[in-house]
């Protein structure tokens, strides 16, 4: 006999929580299950451990640069690695006790710890339980893709997973990925004082990004003493007594990096193959990704996919997002859609790189007119006064309707003033807005209305 709930939830990420919280309030009952840690990915291993271990870097950074600021630091700046992980520990920690805590709190709400898997497409097995429900929503995200590169099973590597947990300092790190996760641990392993290479397969980092956006990125690691290396093909693995060689087929510089440690960081792959999705019937793209349409509902009525498992987002607030739409259509008959949200994340670099909308390659490829403009942030008095004058803001419009159509915010508080635009993006609002709006100084965001008064044709 199978236990019925009136819904079933695969999975504990940014979705799946909030979704319970809302059958809970609604009366209706609910079964939540998961297989590892409560809050997953951005609780455990992703957002907030990473932007927690940056703080510690960026703390030991600004104090080797105290003399720059008019303080001293007696002797070297030595960073404690047992430390920084017992402060991330603690405060990933209590993430992740919360949301436990928050879900076995919930009226009508059952948590259940194991791997589900679907029996059909109205049942799932838990723990050899079978658990029954008309609507189930699937929110088990993803994982690092671990590549085919040769010699990968000779060697120890790290994934992100494995490396927010790591508590000595390596000696050299390399990095295999110059995109958003290689580049913010490799900053940060160098900020902690590790030697740091980032070898990338493409021809520029972070390559989603405008040109000008990776070619500033690169400066800023490299000034900091990371060693880049592009084009990198062919790339396998191979021990070294004093360590792991990375070999490489490259136009330029040496064919092989060694160091003493290696991170992967070569994307991440949706946690759906081991979910029997075959027995419930539901479709997926050839990447694993399970195919919704703009409700997220998956082909399969009564059964939703939401978060990174659907390949509609890849972050915490997309997930979360997903949770908002599915929410609204079902609970408020409010026809939320996918497809009327504006993509927007940030790069949590030192300085980060806030982003919204359209980059300029993607506005120049749609062939509409556009305005464009791109002001330095040596040029921002807060920039200035806070010694971190690196990056730039960068912003595009539309040249008929003045509407906002992408922004790259590459500089101190980047991710932050980008919802400045971000948000008049939501409200189809003219840029004009903006610009006649009056921001508090000094702020970084006081200089958009000046800004915008210098778009130029986008070249
Ligand atoms: C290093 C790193 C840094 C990141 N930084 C940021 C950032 O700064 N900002 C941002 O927006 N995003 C960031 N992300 C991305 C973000 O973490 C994810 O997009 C987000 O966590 C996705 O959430 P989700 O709801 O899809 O699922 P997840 O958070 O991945 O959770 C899925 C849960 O489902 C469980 N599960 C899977 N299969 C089953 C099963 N069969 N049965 C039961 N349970 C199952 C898993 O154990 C997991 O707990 C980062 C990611 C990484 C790796």
């Amino acid at each position: 006999m199978a236990r019925h709930f009136d819904a079933i939830i695969i999975g504990t990420g940014q979705a799946g929580p909030s979704l319970a919280a809302r059958f809970s309030a609604a009366g209706q009952t609910v079964a939540i299950i998961e297989r590892q840690k409560f809050g997953g990915t951005c609780v455990n291993t992703g957002c907030i451990p990473t932007k927690t271990l940056i703080a510690s870097a960026h703390a030991a950074h600004l104090a080797r640069r105290g003399a720059e600021f008019g303080f001293a630091v007696n002797g070297e700046v030595r960073v404690d690695m047992k430390r920084v992980k017992a402060r991330k520990d603690e405060i990933s920690g209590r993430s992740n006790k919360g949301v436990e805590e928050w879900l076995r709190g919930l009226k009508n709400c059952t948590v259940i710890q194991g791997h589900a898997r679907f029996e059909s497409s109205r049942t799932v097995v838990v723990n050899d339980e079978v658990l029954e429900a008309d609507k189930i929503f699937i929110n088990v995200g993803g994982r690092a893709t671990i590549p085919a590169f040769p010699g990968i099973h000779d060697v120890p590597f790290f994934n992100n997973s494995s490396m927010v947990d790591v508590d000595f300092l390596p000696k050299h790190l390399v990095i295999v990925g110059g995109s958003y996760i290689g580049l913010e641990f490799g900053q940060m392993y160098r900020r902690f004082g590790s030697e740091v290479t980032i070898v990338e397969m493409g021809p520029r980092l972070i390559g989603r990004e405008d040109e000008d956006v990776s070619e500033a990125i690169r400066s800023i690691v490299e000034l900091e003493g990371i060693q880049v290396r592009l084009n990198a093909k062919c790339i396998s693995l191979a021990k070294r007594d004093n360590g792991i060689a990375v070999s490489m087929e490259c136009k330029e510089g040496s064919p092989e990096v060694s160091g003493s440690h290696v991170l992967l960081a070569v994307g991440r792959t949706p946690n759906t193959r081991d979910l029997g999705l075959d027995r419930a019937g539901i479709a997926t793209d050839e990447r694993g990704y399970i195919t919704v349409d703009d409700q997220l509902q998956t082909n399969v009525p009564g059964i939703w996919a939401l978060g990174d498992c659907n390949g509609h987002g890849g972050f915490t607030h997309t997930s979360y997002n997903d949770y908002e739409i599915v929410a609204d259509n079902l609970f408020n008959a409010d026809h939320r859609r996918v497809s009327d949200r504006i993509s927007t994340y940030a790069l949590f670099t030192d300085p980060p790189l806030g982003r919204c909308g359209m980059t300029d390659a993607e506005i120049k490829k749609s062939g509409r007119a556009a305005l464009g403009v791109k002001h330095p942030m040596s040029k921002v008095g807060r920039a200035i006064e806070k010694g971190e004058t690196q990056g730039f803001i960068k912003v595009s419009v539309d040249a008929e309707s003045k509407q906002i159509l992408g922004a790259a915010i590459l500089g101190t508080g980047g991710d932050e003033v980008v919802h400045v635009l971000l948000d008049a993006m939501y409200a189809k609002a003219p840029y004009t807005v903006i610009q006649r709006a009056m921001h508090i100084h000094p702020t970084v965001a006081e200089f958009l209305p000046t800004v915008l008064s210098k778009l130029k044709p986008l070249a």
